[in-house]
């Protein structure tokens, strides 16, 4: 192993991190303490330096996972995909005049909030949601709520879409249903059912599948198959809650079918319905799929592509009384539906 001269171990963590000598060192002297002197002052240099995530061998950046970022960190390489990108703010107190920009990067460890001071804003206007951007020589604060910041300086330096990167997907869009506010791509959310609305019906192409026009004479037709015998598809609103707010939930056939089992028999006897539905009703389940806008309520919907049942992890979920404060306020909101996708 290579040996350094703490004294030089002492400079460069002074270099890296923008604290004082004395308080560098009195870091190294308060670890050799907490080890009971079983360790010298150069073995102690090296956990602090560990700790600070500055490497003593290298002059290269420190690249982190966002998951990865602590509090305190400097020199930092960090790479991820736009998430959300929040308007420039400009300000003015005294003779202090400027602008700052805030951005949500993530990766598929985590997101962190990016802040920009300045002239560095202008830097963020080629970026779009999506694009990966790879921020060098960054550092970490903790902002007035106590969650962790992204800052950059006049060395920084931000790249678009750097060759050789790939930013995986976030493992988790689980989000409670009060915190979706639409700029996500899909979430996913664990709610109870608490209340099933009629399945609607309508007539499909055989041959592709788009609904077909009732004609005059009776007969249906596709607009690009002309007339066609049509075959049947339906889809179900549902209202989930999860303790925090109610959102609606539209399932097309093969959802709904994996929820209720196949309703071809509810066509011809409506009535049936009632107790298929019993059964579903108040069950917790698991979706993920993606936010919409109705255009008719203004409400976000969402249109389900995956749900899972009865999952494990639901204990002390939700409160029985917000079920049915928050469901009774949103039924009206559901009576003048659309269901067109
Ligand atoms: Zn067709």
């Amino acid at each position: 192993m290579i040996q350094i001269p703490v004294s030089e171990i002492i400079q460069k963590l002074v270099s890296e991190s923008g604290l004082s000598e004395s308080e560098i060192a009195s870091k190294i002297s308060k670890k050799m303490e907490s080890l009971s002197g079983l360790i010298s002052e150069e073995g102690a240099a090296h956990i602090v330096a560990n700790e600070m995530n500055i490497k003593i061998f290298s002059s290269g950046s420190n690249v982190a996972k966002i998951g990865k970022i602590k509090e305190g960190m400097r020199n930092l390489e960090v790479s991820g995909r736009v998430k959300q990108i929040f308007p420039v703010k400009e300000f003015s107190s005294g003779a202090r005049h400027g602008k700052v920009a805030n951005l949500l990067l993530e990766d598929e460890t985590g997101s962190i909030r990016v802040t920009v001071w300045n002239d560095m804003v202008s830097k963020l206007s080629d970026f779009s949601i999506g694009d990966v951007m790879q921020i060098k020589s960054s550092y970490v604060r903790l902002n007035n709520y106590g969650f962790k910041e992204l800052h950059l300086n006049e060395r920084s330096a931000i790249v678009k879409n750097p060759p050789g990167i790939e930013i995986g997907e976030s493992k988790s869009n689980k989000k409670k249903i009060s915190e979706i506010d639409g700029s996500e791509s899909s979430v996913e959310i664990m709610a109870h059912v608490v209340n099933i609305f009629d399945p609607r019906f309508f007539e499909q192409c055989p041959e592709c599948r788009k609904r077909v026009i009732l004609e005059n004479s009776g007969s249906f037709s596709c607009e690009t198959h002309g007339e066609v015998s049509p075959i049947y598809s339906y889809v179900v609103n549902i209202l989930l809650d999860d303790g925090t707010g109610t959102i609606r939930a539209t399932f097309w056939k093969d959802q709904a079918d994996s929820l209720f089992g196949n309703l071809d028999v509810v066509y011809e006897n409506p009535q049936l319905f009632d107790t298929i539905k019993n059964d579903v009703l108040g069950t917790i389940i698991n979706v993920s799929g993606m936010v919409k806008k109705n255009n008719l309520s203004g409400n976000l919907d969402l249109n389900v592509k995956k749900l899972s049942k009865d999952p494990q992890s639901n204990s002390g979920f939700l409160s029985s009384q917000k079920i049915s404060e928050s469901s009774e306020q949103s039924q009206e909101q559901m009576s003048e539906e659309e269901f067109v996708e």
